[in-house]
């Protein structure tokens, strides 16, 4: 395997384009790459064409969770929702653009099940465990999505910038189907370089998780309020980021047997945001 560190992003991309693997903090290309779940023969280190730091609104893809975290000028709810997420050690490595590309914590596609997102023909979580999984969207899928950050830049109306566009964060991701097993919807050779993440009246990140640190969201709630407009986003509960149009939105929700708790745990977090927003 051979590793490139490329120092512009139209260098970094041009590498990328032979099907080779970005690598930023390697905090999940790593593990996926000891467990076979992902092949590489050439790891493009992108630490030196991505822009990392944070100015005003504007937030290079580079910049690590523990930068965001104690950040002022980073809305609260992104900085929450940095600080509630992983370890200090993962924080420290791990970058805001590669947590948006994270893929799925459902243990049946890390144990490498031949299931719908591998390319497969069933949904084992259906049949099997699936307490930790969706409660919208879930049909084809029940995975649920594991980034808090990502809920909070939806709820905040970021925008993201590549090297070929700028789209909204929420257009980042996409529902898996037949034809495109992915939840990202990027090229494969896409680079994040940097988002804008407008600043709030007030915002805030909730959390429910198994342990007080260190655990995935079972739900997160991140709600933002600007003008006379509040917008509410949850990670943990849909194969994607979920955009919520309104606490009511909840009862359309679908859970499967195991994951009906969520809802309960959701439509909690949801009240407490929207009370800490304050009128
Ligand atoms: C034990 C554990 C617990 C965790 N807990 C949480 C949690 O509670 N909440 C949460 O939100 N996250 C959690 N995470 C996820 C963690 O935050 C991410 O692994 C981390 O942010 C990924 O960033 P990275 O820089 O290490 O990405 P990498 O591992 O380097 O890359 C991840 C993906 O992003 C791609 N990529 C990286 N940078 C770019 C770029 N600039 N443009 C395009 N593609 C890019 C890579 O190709 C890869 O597909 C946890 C991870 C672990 C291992
Ligand atoms: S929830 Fe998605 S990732 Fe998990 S087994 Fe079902 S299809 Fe696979």
């Amino acid at each position: 395997m051979q590793l490139l560190r490329p120092e512009s992003p139209a260098e970094a991309v041009a590498a990328l384009g032979d099907g080779a693997v970005a690598l930023a903090g390697g905090t999940e290309v790593v593990p996926l790459l000891r467990d076979g779940i992902l092949r590489a023969d050439t790891l493009v280190h992108v630490a030196a064409a991505v822009p990392r730091g944070i100015d005003g609104t504007r937030i290079g893809a580079g910049t690590t969770l523990a930068e965001l975290e104690v950040d002022p000028q980073v809305p609260d709810a992104l900085r929450e929702a940095c600080r509630l997420a992983a370890s200090p050690q993962l924080r420290a490595m791990g970058t805001l653009g590669g947590n948006l590309k994270q893929a799925t914590r459902c243990w049946y596609w890390r144990l490498q099940y031949p299931c719908r997102l591998h390319g497969g023909d069933r949904c084992h979580a259906h049949e099997g465990e699936h307490r930790e999984h969706a409660i919208f969207a879930n049909d084809f899928c029940a995975s649920a999505h594991p980034s808090d950050p990502a809920a909070a830049l939806l709820a905040l109306g970021a925008t993201v910038r590549t090297d070929r566009r700028e789209l909204a964060a929420a257009d980042v991701f996409r529902l898996p189907t037949e034809d495109d097993r992915d939840v990202v919807a990027l090229e494969r050779d896409e680079l994040v370089l940097e988002l804008d993440v407008p600043a709030p009246d007030a915002s805030v990140y909730l959390k429910a998780m198994d342990r007080r640190r260190w655990a995935f969201p079972l739900v997160g709630v991140a709600a933002a309020r600007s003008g006379g407009e509040t917008r509410l986003a949850l990670s943990g509960v849909a194969p994607v980021p979920w955009l919520l149009d309104g606490p009511e939105a909840l009862e359309a929700a679908t859970p499967l047997p195991g994951t009906a708790y969520k809802v309960d745990l959701a439509r909690a977090l949801v009240r407490r945001a929207l009370a800490a927003l304050g009128p």
